[in-house]
Protein backbone atom coordinates (compact mmCIF):
# COMPACT_ATOMS: atom_id res chain seq x y z
CA UNK A 1 0.00 0.00 0.00
CA UNK A 2 1.29 3.27 -1.45
CA UNK A 3 0.37 6.29 0.96
CA UNK A 4 0.20 9.85 -0.52
CA UNK A 5 0.31 13.26 0.30
CA UNK A 6 -2.66 14.70 -0.09
CA UNK A 7 -2.93 17.42 -2.38
CA UNK A 8 -4.73 19.84 0.30
CA UNK A 9 -2.19 19.44 2.71
CA UNK A 10 0.90 19.78 0.16
CA UNK A 11 -1.21 23.35 -1.07
CA UNK A 12 -1.33 24.37 2.56
CA UNK A 13 2.65 23.87 2.84
CA UNK A 14 3.09 26.31 0.10
CA UNK A 15 0.38 28.73 1.55
CA UNK A 16 2.06 28.85 4.81
CA UNK A 17 4.78 30.46 3.31
CA UNK A 18 3.25 33.51 3.25
CA UNK A 19 1.05 33.89 0.30
CA UNK A 20 -1.61 37.15 -0.14
CA UNK A 21 -4.24 35.14 -1.68
CA UNK A 22 -5.37 31.64 0.08
CA UNK A 23 -8.07 29.85 -2.17
CA UNK A 24 -6.30 25.99 -1.21
CA UNK A 25 -7.43 25.56 2.43
CA UNK A 26 -10.77 23.89 4.11
CA UNK A 27 -9.83 26.00 7.32
CA UNK A 28 -12.43 28.08 8.30
CA UNK A 29 -12.40 31.85 8.55
CA UNK A 30 -9.84 32.89 11.53
CA UNK A 31 -12.39 36.13 12.47
CA UNK A 32 -15.11 33.46 12.54
CA UNK A 33 -13.52 31.31 15.31
CA UNK A 34 -14.00 31.95 19.13
CA UNK A 35 -10.73 32.26 20.31
CA UNK A 36 -11.54 34.93 23.19
CA UNK A 37 -14.59 32.43 24.16
CA UNK A 38 -12.31 29.92 24.27
CA UNK A 39 -9.92 30.83 26.80
CA UNK A 40 -12.82 31.60 29.65
CA UNK A 41 -14.20 27.97 28.81
CA UNK A 42 -10.44 26.82 29.53
CA UNK A 43 -11.02 28.75 33.01
CA UNK A 44 -14.63 27.41 33.55
CA UNK A 45 -13.99 23.48 33.27
CA UNK A 46 -10.61 24.03 34.90
CA UNK A 47 -12.93 25.44 38.51
CA UNK A 48 -15.49 23.05 37.49
CA UNK A 49 -14.01 19.95 36.83
CA UNK A 50 -10.84 19.95 38.22
CA UNK A 51 -8.33 16.77 37.20
CA UNK A 52 -11.08 15.65 35.34
CA UNK A 53 -10.31 17.80 32.55
CA UNK A 54 -6.98 15.76 31.71
CA UNK A 55 -7.90 12.08 32.54
CA UNK A 56 -9.14 9.38 30.49
CA UNK A 57 -12.33 10.11 28.22
CA UNK A 58 -14.72 7.34 28.61
CA UNK A 59 -15.79 5.14 25.59
CA UNK A 60 -18.08 6.94 22.93
CA UNK A 61 -16.77 10.48 24.68
CA UNK A 62 -18.08 12.43 27.46
CA UNK A 63 -21.36 11.93 28.36
CA UNK A 64 -21.78 15.92 28.70
CA UNK A 65 -20.47 16.14 25.53
CA UNK A 66 -22.68 13.88 23.61
CA UNK A 67 -25.37 15.42 25.50
CA UNK A 68 -24.82 18.64 24.33
CA UNK A 69 -24.09 17.34 21.00
CA UNK A 70 -27.68 15.71 20.31
CA UNK A 71 -29.10 19.15 21.63
CA UNK A 72 -26.71 20.51 19.14
CA UNK A 73 -27.73 18.85 16.44
CA UNK A 74 -31.41 18.97 16.86
CA UNK A 75 -31.67 23.09 17.23
CA UNK A 76 -29.35 23.41 13.95
CA UNK A 77 -29.57 20.91 11.70
CA UNK A 78 -33.16 19.08 12.53
CA UNK A 79 -31.85 15.95 13.60
CA UNK A 80 -33.05 13.96 16.63
CA UNK A 81 -30.85 11.92 18.36
CA UNK A 82 -30.68 9.74 21.72
CA UNK A 83 -27.13 11.05 23.11
CA UNK A 84 -26.64 7.16 23.35
CA UNK A 85 -26.07 7.63 19.28
CA UNK A 86 -23.83 9.85 19.66
CA UNK A 87 -20.03 9.09 19.08
CA UNK A 88 -17.21 11.77 19.85
CA UNK A 89 -14.57 11.44 17.85
CA UNK A 90 -11.23 13.25 17.02
CA UNK A 91 -12.73 15.08 13.89
CA UNK A 92 -14.79 13.96 10.76
CA UNK A 93 -11.82 12.69 8.71
CA UNK A 94 -11.91 10.41 11.93
CA UNK A 95 -14.96 9.30 12.08
CA UNK A 96 -14.62 8.47 8.46
CA UNK A 97 -11.24 6.14 9.53
CA UNK A 98 -13.15 4.44 11.94
CA UNK A 99 -16.20 3.91 9.63
CA UNK A 100 -13.84 2.12 7.16
CA UNK A 101 -12.54 -0.12 9.38
CA UNK A 102 -15.33 -1.27 10.72
CA UNK A 103 -17.40 -1.71 7.41
CA UNK A 104 -14.89 -2.02 4.76
CA UNK A 105 -12.65 -4.75 3.78
CA UNK A 106 -10.68 -5.71 0.94
CA UNK A 107 -13.32 -5.17 -2.47
CA UNK A 108 -15.97 -4.14 0.21
CA UNK A 109 -17.52 -1.71 -2.96
CA UNK A 110 -18.40 1.99 -2.00
CA UNK A 111 -20.23 4.40 -4.53
CA UNK A 112 -18.51 7.74 -3.95
CA UNK A 113 -19.47 11.28 -5.83
CA UNK A 114 -16.85 11.72 -9.01
CA UNK A 115 -15.22 14.04 -8.29
CA UNK A 116 -15.11 13.27 -3.99
CA UNK A 117 -12.49 14.78 -1.61
CA UNK A 118 -9.89 13.13 -1.40
CA UNK A 119 -9.15 12.91 2.11
CA UNK A 120 -11.94 11.28 3.53
CA UNK A 121 -11.81 8.40 0.52
CA UNK A 122 -8.12 7.57 1.40
CA UNK A 123 -8.69 5.47 4.51
CA UNK A 124 -11.29 3.65 2.74
CA UNK A 125 -8.49 3.08 -0.63
CA UNK A 126 -6.26 1.91 2.73
CA UNK A 127 -8.99 -0.53 3.90
CA UNK A 128 -8.48 -1.95 0.33
CA UNK A 129 -12.18 -0.87 -0.64
CA UNK A 130 -13.35 -0.99 -4.59
CA UNK A 131 -14.48 3.16 -4.89
CA UNK A 132 -16.66 3.19 -7.65
CA UNK A 133 -17.45 6.85 -8.79
CA UNK A 134 -20.95 8.14 -9.34
CA UNK A 135 -21.09 11.06 -11.96
CA UNK A 136 -22.01 14.47 -10.51
CA UNK A 137 -23.90 17.46 -11.67
CA UNK A 138 -25.63 20.43 -10.44
CA UNK A 139 -28.12 18.35 -8.20
CA UNK A 140 -25.72 16.36 -6.74
CA UNK A 141 -24.98 12.96 -7.03
CA UNK A 142 -26.86 11.22 -10.10
CA UNK A 143 -29.06 8.62 -8.61
CA UNK A 144 -30.20 7.13 -11.26
CA UNK A 145 -26.89 6.53 -12.39
CA UNK A 146 -26.39 4.83 -8.29
CA UNK A 147 -28.96 2.55 -9.25
CA UNK A 148 -27.45 1.32 -12.47
CA UNK A 149 -23.76 0.55 -10.84
CA UNK A 150 -25.49 -0.97 -7.96
CA UNK A 151 -27.28 -3.51 -10.33
CA UNK A 152 -23.93 -4.74 -11.74
CA UNK A 153 -21.99 -3.80 -8.33
CA UNK A 154 -23.87 -5.33 -5.90
CA UNK A 155 -24.98 -3.85 -2.34
CA UNK A 156 -22.28 -1.77 -0.64
CA UNK A 157 -21.85 1.92 0.98
CA UNK A 158 -22.93 5.34 -0.22
CA UNK A 159 -20.23 7.85 0.93
CA UNK A 160 -21.52 11.00 0.07
CA UNK A 161 -21.33 15.02 1.13
CA UNK A 162 -25.29 15.72 0.27
CA UNK A 163 -24.68 19.39 1.22
CA UNK A 164 -21.91 21.91 0.38
CA UNK A 165 -20.14 19.16 -1.34
CA UNK A 166 -16.11 19.34 -1.36
CA UNK A 167 -14.78 20.22 -4.21
CA UNK A 168 -17.85 20.94 -6.06
CA UNK A 169 -19.66 23.11 -4.23
CA UNK A 170 -23.26 21.23 -5.09
CA UNK A 171 -26.05 20.20 -3.02
CA UNK A 172 -28.10 16.90 -3.46
CA UNK A 173 -31.61 17.77 -4.74
CA UNK A 174 -34.58 17.42 -2.94
CA UNK A 175 -36.21 14.40 -5.09
CA UNK A 176 -32.69 13.45 -5.18
CA UNK A 177 -32.83 12.55 -1.95
CA UNK A 178 -35.78 10.22 -1.85
CA UNK A 179 -34.21 8.20 -4.24
CA UNK A 180 -31.21 7.77 -2.60
CA UNK A 181 -33.06 6.46 0.69
CA UNK A 182 -35.32 4.82 -1.23
CA UNK A 183 -32.55 2.51 -2.88
CA UNK A 184 -30.65 2.02 -0.29
CA UNK A 185 -33.29 0.50 1.75
CA UNK A 186 -33.72 -1.58 -1.60
CA UNK A 187 -30.64 -2.56 -2.54
CA UNK A 188 -28.95 -2.83 0.91
CA UNK A 189 -26.97 0.07 0.80
CA UNK A 190 -25.24 1.98 4.24
CA UNK A 191 -25.15 5.40 3.19
CA UNK A 192 -22.49 7.09 5.37
CA UNK A 193 -23.23 11.31 5.10
CA UNK A 194 -20.52 13.59 5.99
CA UNK A 195 -21.39 16.64 6.49
CA UNK A 196 -19.58 19.44 7.53
CA UNK A 197 -21.15 22.79 6.18
CA UNK A 198 -24.76 22.26 6.49
CA UNK A 199 -24.86 24.35 9.71
CA UNK A 200 -22.71 27.37 7.95
CA UNK A 201 -25.63 27.72 6.01
CA UNK A 202 -29.35 29.12 6.10
CA UNK A 203 -30.57 27.79 2.69
CA UNK A 204 -28.80 24.63 3.11
CA UNK A 205 -31.46 21.19 1.93
CA UNK A 206 -32.24 18.94 5.05
CA UNK A 207 -29.68 16.53 6.17
CA UNK A 208 -30.25 12.74 4.79
CA UNK A 209 -30.14 12.01 8.35
CA UNK A 210 -33.12 14.43 9.43
CA UNK A 211 -35.03 12.19 6.37
CA UNK A 212 -33.93 8.73 7.46
CA UNK A 213 -32.80 7.33 11.17
CA UNK A 214 -30.58 4.41 9.11
CA UNK A 215 -28.22 6.67 7.93
CA UNK A 216 -25.16 6.79 9.28
CA UNK A 217 -23.94 11.02 9.56
CA UNK A 218 -20.90 12.32 10.22
CA UNK A 219 -20.48 15.73 11.81
CA UNK A 220 -17.45 17.96 13.38
CA UNK A 221 -17.32 21.49 15.14
CA UNK A 222 -14.11 21.99 13.11
CA UNK A 223 -15.63 24.30 11.14
CA UNK A 224 -17.62 25.86 13.52
CA UNK A 225 -15.12 26.22 16.48
CA UNK A 226 -11.86 25.52 14.86
CA UNK A 227 -10.04 22.44 13.46
CA UNK A 228 -7.42 22.37 15.21
CA UNK A 229 -10.09 20.96 18.38
CA UNK A 230 -9.99 17.68 16.21
CA UNK A 231 -13.60 17.13 17.73
CA UNK A 232 -16.28 15.42 15.47
CA UNK A 233 -19.16 12.83 15.79
CA UNK A 234 -20.58 9.55 14.06
CA UNK A 235 -24.41 9.89 14.68
CA UNK A 236 -25.47 5.95 14.30
CA UNK A 237 -27.46 3.18 16.29
CA UNK A 238 -27.55 -0.54 17.05
CA UNK A 239 -24.43 -3.05 16.29
CA UNK A 240 -22.64 -0.33 14.79
CA UNK A 241 -23.15 2.43 17.68
CA UNK A 242 -21.75 -0.41 20.01
CA UNK A 243 -18.80 -1.56 17.64
CA UNK A 244 -17.69 2.33 16.84
CA UNK A 245 -17.45 3.13 20.72
CA UNK A 246 -14.87 0.19 21.08
CA UNK A 247 -13.28 0.88 18.28
CA UNK A 248 -12.73 4.36 19.70
CA UNK A 249 -11.12 2.64 22.81
CA UNK A 250 -8.65 1.66 20.51
CA UNK A 251 -6.84 4.84 20.13
CA UNK A 252 -9.13 7.41 22.42
CA UNK A 253 -7.81 10.03 19.69
CA UNK A 254 -10.49 12.61 21.38
CA UNK A 255 -8.79 14.62 23.70
CA UNK A 256 -10.56 15.65 27.51
CA UNK A 257 -9.87 18.53 27.41
CA UNK A 258 -11.06 19.18 24.20
CA UNK A 259 -13.91 17.39 25.05
CA UNK A 260 -14.99 19.30 27.72
CA UNK A 261 -14.00 22.72 26.01
CA UNK A 262 -16.53 21.96 23.24
CA UNK A 263 -19.12 21.31 25.51
CA UNK A 264 -18.87 24.45 27.46
CA UNK A 265 -18.91 26.01 23.83
CA UNK A 266 -21.75 24.43 23.09
CA UNK A 267 -23.47 24.75 27.06
CA UNK A 268 -23.09 28.55 26.88
CA UNK A 269 -24.06 29.49 23.38
CA UNK A 270 -20.81 30.08 21.76
CA UNK A 271 -21.21 27.66 18.45
CA UNK A 272 -24.57 29.03 18.32
CA UNK A 273 -23.20 32.09 17.73
CA UNK A 274 -20.68 31.27 15.09
CA UNK A 275 -23.27 29.74 13.01
CA UNK A 276 -25.56 32.85 13.20
CA UNK A 277 -22.21 34.80 12.05
CA UNK A 278 -21.06 32.29 9.60
CA UNK A 279 -24.94 32.05 7.71
CA UNK A 280 -24.03 35.51 6.98
CA UNK A 281 -20.32 35.77 6.49
CA UNK A 282 -19.67 32.14 4.12
CA UNK A 283 -22.84 32.87 1.64
CA UNK A 284 -21.34 36.59 1.22
CA UNK A 285 -17.43 35.14 0.55
CA UNK A 286 -19.41 32.60 -1.89
CA UNK A 287 -21.28 34.94 -3.92
CA UNK A 288 -18.13 37.00 -4.24
CA UNK A 289 -15.78 34.18 -5.72
CA UNK A 290 -18.63 33.18 -8.37
CA UNK A 291 -18.87 37.03 -9.53
CA UNK A 292 -15.20 37.61 -9.53
CA UNK A 293 -14.86 33.73 -11.58
CA UNK A 294 -17.56 34.87 -13.94
CA UNK A 295 -16.24 37.98 -14.78
CA UNK A 296 -12.49 37.39 -15.15
CA UNK A 297 -12.65 33.74 -16.08
CA UNK A 298 -16.22 33.24 -17.18
CA UNK A 299 -16.81 29.58 -18.12
CA UNK A 300 -14.15 28.45 -15.67
CA UNK A 301 -16.92 27.10 -13.18
CA UNK A 302 -17.49 23.49 -14.10
CA UNK A 303 -20.61 23.47 -11.28
CA UNK A 304 -22.55 26.11 -10.06
CA UNK A 305 -21.60 26.06 -6.31
CA UNK A 306 -24.44 27.03 -3.60
CA UNK A 307 -23.18 26.64 -0.31
CA UNK A 308 -20.10 25.65 1.33
CA UNK A 309 -16.64 26.65 1.02
CA UNK A 310 -15.79 25.55 -2.62
CA UNK A 311 -15.59 26.14 -6.45
CA UNK A 312 -14.63 23.83 -8.53
CA UNK A 313 -12.81 24.74 -12.40
CA UNK A 314 -11.67 24.27 -15.47
CA UNK A 315 -8.30 25.84 -15.33
CA UNK A 316 -7.20 25.11 -19.12
CA UNK A 317 -3.47 24.78 -18.32
CA UNK A 318 -2.10 22.01 -16.04
CA UNK A 319 -3.30 22.70 -12.99
CA UNK A 320 0.47 21.97 -11.21
CA UNK A 321 1.96 23.95 -13.60
CA UNK A 322 -0.69 26.45 -12.70
CA UNK A 323 -0.04 26.48 -9.13
CA UNK A 324 4.06 26.98 -9.58
CA UNK A 325 3.30 30.35 -11.78
CA UNK A 326 0.51 31.07 -9.43
CA UNK A 327 2.97 31.37 -6.22
CA UNK A 328 4.79 33.97 -7.78
CA UNK A 329 1.82 35.99 -7.59
CA UNK A 330 0.83 34.96 -3.90
CA UNK A 331 -2.34 32.65 -4.84
CA UNK A 332 -2.28 29.11 -4.15
CA UNK A 333 -5.34 26.90 -4.61
CA UNK A 334 -5.33 23.14 -4.86
CA UNK A 335 -5.14 21.43 -7.83
CA UNK A 336 -8.34 19.33 -9.10
CA UNK A 337 -7.19 16.05 -10.18
CA UNK A 338 -6.45 13.64 -7.49
CA UNK A 339 -10.28 14.42 -6.02
CA UNK A 340 -11.47 12.09 -9.08
CA UNK A 341 -11.98 8.22 -9.02
CA UNK A 342 -11.44 7.67 -12.58
CA UNK A 343 -9.92 9.76 -14.93
CA UNK A 344 -8.12 12.34 -13.21
CA UNK A 345 -8.92 15.73 -15.04
CA UNK A 346 -5.46 17.79 -14.39
CA UNK A 347 -7.08 20.95 -15.59
CA UNK A 348 -9.08 21.36 -13.07
CA UNK A 349 -8.78 23.19 -9.46
CA UNK A 350 -10.48 23.75 -6.34
CA UNK A 351 -10.84 27.10 -4.83
CA UNK A 352 -11.65 27.62 -1.04
CA UNK A 353 -13.53 30.64 0.32
CA UNK A 354 -13.26 29.16 3.50
CA UNK A 355 -10.27 31.96 5.62
CA UNK A 356 -9.70 33.89 2.47
CA UNK A 357 -10.46 37.39 3.51
CA UNK A 358 -13.80 38.89 1.82
CA UNK A 359 -12.26 41.44 0.25
CA UNK A 360 -8.98 39.62 -1.47
CA UNK A 361 -11.26 37.06 -3.21
CA UNK A 362 -12.16 39.69 -6.04
CA UNK A 363 -8.59 40.28 -6.75
CA UNK A 364 -7.11 36.88 -5.92
CA UNK A 365 -9.36 35.72 -8.66
CA UNK A 366 -8.23 38.33 -11.27
CA UNK A 367 -4.78 38.12 -10.58
CA UNK A 368 -5.16 34.02 -10.62
CA UNK A 369 -6.78 34.56 -14.37
CA UNK A 370 -4.05 37.01 -15.46
CA UNK A 371 -1.66 34.34 -15.01
CA UNK A 372 -3.92 31.87 -16.66
CA UNK A 373 -3.76 33.90 -19.74
CA UNK A 374 0.47 34.29 -19.32
CA UNK A 375 0.43 30.58 -19.58
N1 LIG B 1 -15.18 15.78 5.19
C1 LIG B 1 -15.27 16.84 4.36
C2 LIG B 1 -16.21 16.78 3.21
C3 LIG B 1 -14.50 17.98 4.60
O1 LIG B 1 -14.60 19.02 3.76
C4 LIG B 1 -13.64 18.00 5.72
C5 LIG B 1 -12.78 19.19 6.02
N2 LIG B 1 -12.13 19.78 4.97
C6 LIG B 1 -13.57 16.87 6.54
C7 LIG B 1 -14.38 15.79 6.25
C8 LIG B 1 -12.65 16.79 7.72
O2 LIG B 1 -13.13 17.44 8.82
P1 LIG B 1 -12.46 17.31 10.26
O3 LIG B 1 -11.61 18.52 10.45
O4 LIG B 1 -13.58 17.28 11.22
O5 LIG B 1 -11.64 16.06 10.29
Amino acid sequence: MKLYWSPVELASRLARRGVKYNFASGAPDPDLLPFDELRKSFERVYEEYGKAIIAYPGAGGLRELRVELSRYVNRVLGINANWRDVIVTAGAQHAIKLLSQLLMRRRTVVYVEDPTFVETVAPMKFQGAKLIGVPIDNEGMNIHELERLVKIHGPGIVYTVPNCHNPTGVSLSRDRRKHLIEIAREHELTIIEDDPYTSLHSNAEPTLKSMSDDVVYVGTLSKVLGPGLRIGFVITNGALRNNLEKLEQHDFAASTLNQYLVYDLLRRGVADDVVRRARELYPRKLRELIEALDEYLPNALIYRPICGFYAFINTGVNAWELLRRSIRQGVVFVPGGKFFISGAKENTARLSIGSIRIDLIREGVKTLSSVIMAT
